[in-house]
Formats: structure tokens, C-alpha cells, sequence
């Protein structure tokens, strides 16, 4: 421990959370309302270390008319229970907005909307986050006169001061880091598009004449919107792989991929039919836009060619070659797949909007501790039913009986929603329940699954 640390060494929380982003509130949450009920020796006590200096949900993507790509219902808390004071509903009725809600019409709120609802809830944990404090560590610790791991020290840093947590579960929920291609480097004119809207509002007064985005995802067609519409002058290229954009499937059966209960039957699958239902399914998520939007951006490109004034153009088929930032301007060569044509687009600014990727959450656990948390062959993470990672004792035999959850990067464990808002709510409660009972609810993985090719005899048979 170093003397610029701080922090009570006698304290024992039952919970410290990394990451307080909606995973982690909504946990905050299932917490709370299970305190408000437990008798006084079975409450639990939770902090949260958050980097981020307030509260913030993707706020480079918070463009003013983008709607959430789920229902309203699927809040913090309304599918584990809707009676809660913590609901989308009741966020409205504190807003006086409740009636003009409803009259709105849709079950998709704006993004901006959503932060708010976000930001009230949160705003009711103060006490328990520590903002503008990035987890550097997660140590294992063997109280004195223990034979085992039973705590962690969650070590922080805030400014020049670090901090250690002391907790018998850790949840770490940091959500997904931008993944731009390998050789790209961002800067003052090439961005992610998560930081869109800060990076876009320095070009304020400005005139920028050309800016490329790439990608055909959600946020790739939505940074190619928002920058046509904000810079009325500036020619907006789309680049893109595939022919044209294409929509996410939100139709009834399709959604109930993001059901409670498909995590349950995605957790007993066998590994095989896990990968099917990703793939089926991957066009709900992945790489896909709202259908009103699609149809927005080709009406919008159609009526600039017939008015002769064509702003919106679409690289299709066609990969980047390369991207140099020279100056003032960056030179982005554009490969067409088809017939290997290149074109360069002179720049002022290039968009990447090229997605998210899940790390390795357990990067922060420090000794051994992340050696001793089981894997697959494959080097996935072994987390089980209730988001508890399994783990070994340490190399040198110590038993590991300390808490760790994740929430988020379990999609090969518990399928497509794991990264999504869908069951937040849910999946907090499970969390909150396994802590509660001392991690003793879950079963693990069944065994003796049958494999995808005897599932499809057996059809074949019927
Ligand atoms: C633009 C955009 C729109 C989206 N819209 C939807 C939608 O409509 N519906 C939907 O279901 N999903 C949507 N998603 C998916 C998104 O992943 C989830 O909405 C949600 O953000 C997941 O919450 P989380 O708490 O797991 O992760 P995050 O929201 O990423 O939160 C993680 C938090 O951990 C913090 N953190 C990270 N590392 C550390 C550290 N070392 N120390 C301390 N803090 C740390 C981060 O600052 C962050 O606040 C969207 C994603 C994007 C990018």
C-alpha cells in the first residue's frame, strides 16, 4: 500500500460494483429494494466506482431524435418488478410527463429520454458511487486466519490518490470498448463515432466540405444522418462492405430472443445449437438499422438526385484501403471489392463507426486471481447461471470462495441480450439473489446436453 492510499481496511462491503453504467444500476437497484425489506441482519451493503465524472450513458450518441431500440418497459426494473418507484413509468409521473407520454404513442423513447431516466435513477445512489474513479485492480485477499480468498481489494484511482475497497463480491460491468480497425489511431479528425457529438459541435462554425463515415451498423447509419442534417454544405460518403444497408429484424417472434427465458434456454444449450441461435438470430443486433431510418437516408439521397445536388454518397461494396491524416485533411483511399478500383476522398473529417468489442473483463483481477477463474477450451469465460464466474483455488492451492460477477461480456454463455438493456432488470435480481444467498443458487451448466446433429436426427425421425 502506498501512502497516497486511502481507504478503511476494516470496512467489508458485501458488494463493490466496476462500472456504473445501467448493468450496475440496475443492480444498485435490486439491492435497495431488497434492503427495504430484509430484516436489519440480512441487508447488503454496495459501493460502485465509476471513471466517468457524472453519470453518462453513451453520451456521444445521445443525437436528438435517436429512439432506444427497445421497449420503455424494458427499464431498470419493470420485469423483475413492476410495482418499483425505480420504473420508466414513475420516472414520467415525476416528470409530469406520464399522460403526454402515453399520447406520444410508441413504446420507444428518445435516447435523450432514456439518459434522463437513466440519469434520475442514478442520481438516487450518490451516495454510493464514487465518481471519476477508474479501477485499476481487483486483489484477492485471505483475511487473517482464513485458509482461503474470501475478500477483494478493489483498488481505485482518483486523481493522484488511490483507494482500496474491501468486498466479499466483486461485479465488474464495464461495458464494451470501441473497436476501430488494427493501424487506426483516433484523433482530432478521425473519431469513433462515440464520441460523434462532442468532436462534431468543435466543428461549429466551421464548413467542413467532406466527411466519410464507415460502417452500415445502427451508429455508422446514424452518424451518416446526423452529420448530413448538421452540416448542410459538406458531402457525407458512406463506406461500406455490404450492398446496402440492412434492417434490424424487431418483428415479435425475432424479439423474444431478448425474453428472460431465452437465457435460460440459451444457458442449457448445447455449444452447437448456441452458435445457431446467435447466427439465426445475429440480424436483431448486429450490423443492422432501423428500418425508418434506412428508408429517411434513401429518400433523402433520392431527392438530392433529382434535384441534380447530390450530398449523400454511398461506397458500397468497398472496403478502406488506407486513411492518413495530412494536415488539415485526411486522404481516405476507398477500394471498391468488385473490381479493385480505389478512389481517394479528401477528407475533413472519418467517422469509424466499426463497433464495440467485449474484452476480457477479468483483466483487472490481480496475484493469481485470474488464473484461478475456470475457462473453456476456447478461452471463454466459465460463468455461470447467476453471472458468478467459476473459479479454481490459486496455484499455490489457497480455495477461492470470494464473489465474482460479470454483466455484459456473457453472450457465449448467455446469450445475444448479455450486452443489451433487455434484461437489466432481470438479470440484476439474479445477480442480487445470488449474493444474497451467498452465491449458493446457482446449479451450473447441466451436463449431457444433446449435441446440434442428434437434435437434428431426432427431427429428422419425426
Ligand atoms: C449508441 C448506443 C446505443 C445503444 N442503444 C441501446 C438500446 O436502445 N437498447 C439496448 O438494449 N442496448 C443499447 N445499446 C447497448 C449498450 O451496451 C447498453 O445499452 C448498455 O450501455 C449496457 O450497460 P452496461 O452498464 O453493461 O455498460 P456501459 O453502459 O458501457 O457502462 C459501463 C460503465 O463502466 C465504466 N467503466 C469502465 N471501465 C471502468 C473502470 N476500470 N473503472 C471504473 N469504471 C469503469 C464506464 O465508464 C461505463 O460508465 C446501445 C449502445 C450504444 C453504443
Amino acid at each position: 500500500m502506498t501512502d497516497a492510499t486511502t481507504g478503511n481496511d476494516h470496512e467489508v462491503h458485501d458488494v463493490v460494483g466496476v462500472g456504473f453504467g445501467p448493468s450496475n444500476l440496475g443492480l444498485a437497484i435490486a439491492l435497495d429494494e431488497h434492503n427495504a425489506t430484509a430484516a436489519p441482519g440480512d441487508r447488503v451493503s454496495a459501493r460502485f466506482v465509476e471513471r466517468q465524472e457524472r453519470f453518462g450513458w453513451h453520451r456521444g450518441m445521445l443525437i436528438e431524435d435517436a429512439t432506444m431500440q427497445v421497449s420503455f418497459l424494458k427499464d431498470l426494473v419493470t420485469l423483475r418488478n413492476p410495482t418499483s418507484g425505480f420504473t420508466f413509468l414513475s420516472y414520467l409521473k415525476d416528470r409530469d410527463r406520464l399522460v403526454d407520454f402515453i399520447n406520444y404513442g410508441s413504446n420507444f423513447p428518445t435516447r435523450v429520454e432514456f439518459h434522463d431516466y437513466l440519469e434520475w435513477a442514478a442520481a438516487r445512489f450518490t451516495d454510493q458511487v464514487d465518481y471519476g474513479a477508474e479501477v485499476i485492480e481487483v486483489e484477492p485477499v485471505r483475511p487473517a486466519g482464513s485458509e482461503a480468498v474470501e475478500l477483494v481489494d478493489v483498488v481505485y484511482r482518483k486523481g493522484s490518490t488511490t483507494t482500496r475497497l474491501r468486498a466479499r463480491n466483486v461485479v465488474v460491468a464495464t461495458g464494451l470498448s470501441p473497436a476501430l480497425p488494427r493501424g487506426v489511431t483516433p484523433g482530432s479528425r478521425i473519431w469513433h463515432n462515440k464520441d460523434l457529438l462532442h468532436n462534431a459541435a468543435q466543428l461549429t462554425g466551421t464548413e467542413p466540405k467532406r466527411m466519410a463515415v464507415i460502417g452500415a451498423g445502427q451508429s455508422a447509419a446514424e452518424s451518416v444522418d446526423y452529420l448530413h442534417r448538421s452540416f448542410p454544405t459538406a458531402e457525407v460518403y458512406a463506406v461500406f462492405a455490404r450492398y446496402g444497408y440492412s434492417p434490424a429484424d424487431d418483428s415479435s417472434f425475432a424479439n423474444r430472443i431478448f425474453d428472460p427465458g431465452a437465457v435460460d434456454d440459451f444457458y442449457t444449450a448445447p455449444d452447437g445449437v448456441k452458435e445457431m441461435i446467435l447466427n439465426y438470430h445475429s440480424n436483431t443486433n448486429y450490423s443492422v438499422v432501423d428500418p425508418d431510418l434506412i428508408d429517411g437516408l434513401y429518400r433523402t439521397h433520392y431527392h438530392e438526385r433529382v434535384a441534380g445536388k447530390e450530398r449523400l454518397k454511398f461506397c458500397n461494396v468497398s472496403r478502406v484501403a488506407d486513411v492518413v491524416e495530412v494536415g488539415d485533411r485526411v486522404e481516405l483511399a476507398v477500394e471498391s471489392l468488385i473490381d479493385g478500383e480505389r478512389e481517394v476522398i479528401t477528407a475533413d473529417v472519418v467517422v469509424y463507426a466499426t463497433g464495440y468489442r467485449a474484452g476480457d473483463p477479468l483483466w483487472l483481477l490481480g496475484g493469481d486471481l485470474a488464473e484461478a477463474c475456470n475457462r473453456d477450451v476456447e478461452g471463454r469465460l466459465d460463468v455461470r447461471r447467476d453471472y458468478r464466474v467459476g473459479t479454481d483455488a490459486l496455484a499455490d492451492g489457497t480455495p477461492v470462495t470470494v464473489g465474482i460477477y460479470v454483466q455484459g461480456p456473457t453472450e457465449h454463455t448467455h446469450g445475444i441480450s448479455s450486452t443489451l438493456l433487455s434484461n437489466v432488470a432481470v438479470r440484476s435480481g439474479e445477480i442480487a439473489s445470488s449474493i444474497v444467498s451467498g452465491g449458493s443458487t446457482d446449479a451450473g451448466r447441466p451436463s449431457g446436453s444433446p449435441a446440434v446433429d442428434q437434435l437434428d436426427a431426432v427431427r429428422t425421425i419425426r
